[in-house]
């Protein structure tokens, strides 16, 4: 009895691995081809700037509708890209339509208008990463602080020496730095002051958890805010999902706030419409005003 169970169960759990083996196989395969055919695209998310109440930045996030499997969502596929190598030219690709996007928008008139991107591990690395940007800073005449780079704690503090040299060349590049999903990781308090970074991003799961009720949360947010202040850092919060999420960070210090309160990421034409319409979000400037 218990031994043709186990059996059972054996065979039950290999026929699963075969089946996430193959289907994890498949999306690479057709990764592999997604740049060639074209089915890799941005979407971008207004960062709402709290002292003017206008758009700041767009965060570049990477979408992929695969004509074999459907729209996938970055959480499935980065995963594989990093695996196989494939993010250092997709991550290349993302920079250099990232800063062409941006020409465009400066062009149009949005003249202070920024970006920032997503950068994995691997793309640190990658040794012609600061070439890589250097070249498409030059070809969409974008000078600096147009960029920034959204690297999280852990991929920086991974290896501190290499990266340190690094970014201090992208620094002379006037490419911004930014630490993403901030206090998920394990930063070492030590080496954040000698990293040339210009921003902390406070991660989602602070922010939604149960910040609006005071507590631990609140206490955490409120820490990386004197953290970044004191190191004359610019502070940001991601996932701002409801308004009363958006007061309580405004209150509290934030410098930008980004989430789906203002905005969901978004094809190159609604944002540059977003752009146009120039929202200013209502209250942000009077706040951000009265507190000061
Ligand atoms: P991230 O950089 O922390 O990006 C924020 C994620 O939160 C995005 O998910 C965004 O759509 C989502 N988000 C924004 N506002 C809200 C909100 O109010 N509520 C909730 N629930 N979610 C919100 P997305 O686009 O699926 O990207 C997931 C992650 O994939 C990113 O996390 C980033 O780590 C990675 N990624 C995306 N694009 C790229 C890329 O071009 N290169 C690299 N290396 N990684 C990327
Ligand atoms: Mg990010
Ligand atoms: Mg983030
Ligand atoms: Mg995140």
């Amino acid at each position: 009895q218990a031994k043709s169970e186990g059996r059972n169960s054996a065979r039950f759990f290999t026929s699963d691995m075969n089946a996430r083996a193959s289907e994890r196989l498949r999306l690479e395969t057709e990764l592999r081809h997604a740049l060639e055919r074209g089915e890799l695209s941005l979407h971008f998310q207004p960062r709402i700037d709290m002292a003017s109440g206008t758009t700041a930045r767009f965060e570049a996030l990477l979408r992929w509708r695969s004509a074999e499997l459907g729209e996938q969502l970055p959480d499935r596929f980065i995963p594989v890209a990093e695996e196989t190598g494939l993010i250092v030219p997709i991550g290349a690709w993302v920079i250099e339509e990232a800063c062409r996007q941006l020409a465009l928008w400066r062009a149009a008139g949005h003249t202070a208008l920024g970006i920032s991107v997503n950068l994995s591990a691997l793309q640190l690395r990658d040794a012609e990463l600061l070439g890589t940007i250097a070249s498409s800073l030059r070809r969409h005449q974008l000078g600096p602080g147009s960029l920034e780079l959204e690297v999280t704690e852990s991929v920086l503090m991974e290896q501190v020496e290499p990266h340190l040299r690094l970014l201090t060349a992208l620094r002379e590049l006037g490419v911004r730095l930014s630490i993403d999903d901030f206090g998920t990781g394990y930063s070492s308090l030590n080496y954040l002051s000698q990293f040339p970074i210009d921003e902390l991003k406070i991660d989602r799961s602070f922010v939604r958890g149960r910040m609006l009720e005071g507590g631990r949360d609140l206490a955490i947010v409120r820490a990386i805010i004197g953290l970044a202040r004191s190191l004359g850092l610019k502070v940001v919060a991601e996932g701002v999902e409801t308004a009363g999420e958006a007061a309580t960070l405004r209150t509290a210090g934030c410098d930008e706030l980004q989430g789906f309160h203002y905005a969901r990421p978004m094809p190159a034409d609604a944002a540059g419409q977003w752009l146009r319409e120039a929202r200013q979000v209502a209250g942000a400037s009077q706040v951000a005003q009265a507190a000061g």
